[in-house]
């Protein structure tokens, strides 16, 4: 479904992003580990065209993607939906505003369409019963599914995912991650950068290890992390946990 090939970028010297490449079927979950600096924000961001790769290939569905044609681009956005740690949501509107605000402004929906879809997607992540409030009148867990929903409204072929629990307080990881779970339960194309080794083992088709800017290993969570195994993400892993 999503291709990417040949991935590099540089801030000034620094060659934070080394040759990267990566496909994913429909229906894949594929998690990025590795340590901090490693480029696993990077990674997610050029897959996002939220950072411009200084070089490498992208193909959505089969057609190539060109960053320098506006139009391909826009609709590719629309197709690769993004996570953030942080939740990146509009403190000045209410949950369900903050999921409304691009189905009116990109899809062109009416704003009574766009709120039932709103309010649907909000109903997915277990939060019908907060749509009028406000992020600083949420908890963590509960800004982060409305991200979710949010970008779930899109109805986005891929969804790019970095960090979604790392800040959250610890009794907060739960809610998040079962939504993730769903997520990749019903099937939705994911990539996901994640210190939650445990919870991505039960679920990953695949672990990506990067460090400094490559990809070091890649495989089952079985092949990398099974019983003996002698990888550089086994013993990465059992540093974290
Ligand atoms: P973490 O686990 O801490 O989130 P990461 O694997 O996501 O780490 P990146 O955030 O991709 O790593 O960073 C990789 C490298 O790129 C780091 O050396 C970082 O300093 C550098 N870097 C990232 N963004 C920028 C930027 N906008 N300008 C300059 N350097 C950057
Ligand atoms: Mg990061």
């Amino acid at each position: 479904i999503l291709r990417v090939q040949g991935l590099n970028k540089s801030f000034g010297e620094n060659h934070v992003l080394k040759d990267a490449s990566l496909a994913l079927t429909r229906g894949e979950l594929k998690v990025l580990i590795g340590p901090s600096g490693g480029g696993k924000s990077t990674l997610l961001q050029c897959m996002n065209f939220l950072i411009t790769p200084d070089t490498g290939r992208f193909w959505l569905d089969g057609e190539e993607v060109h960053a320098t044609d506006r139009k391909s681009l826009y609709a590719y956005r629309q197709k690769v939906g993004m996570i953030f740690q942080d939740f990146n949501l509009f403190d000045h509107l209410t949950a369900m505003e903050n999921v409304r605000i691009a189905l009116v402004k990109v899809r062109h929906m009416s704003k009574r369409e766009a709120t039932d879809r709103a309010m649907a997607e909000l109903e997915r992540v277990g939060l019908a019963g907060r749509a009028g409030l406000y992020p600083a009148q949420l908890s963590g867990g509960q800004k982060q599914r409305v991200s979710i929903a949010r970008a779930l409204a899109m109805d986005p072929e891929v969804l790019l995912l970095d960090e979604p629990t790392s800040a959250l307080d610890p009794e907060l990881i739960g809610e998040v991650l079962a939504v993730i779970r769903d997520l990749a339960q019903g099937g939705m194309t994911m990539v996901m950068a994640t210190h939650q080794i445990t919870f991505s083992s039960q679920l990953a088709d695949e672990f990506i290890f990067m460090q400094q800017g490559a990809i070091i290993e890649q495989g089952s969570p079985r092949e990398l992390l099974g019983r003996g195994a002698t990888t550089r993400t086994q013993e990465f892993c059992s540093k974290i946990n």
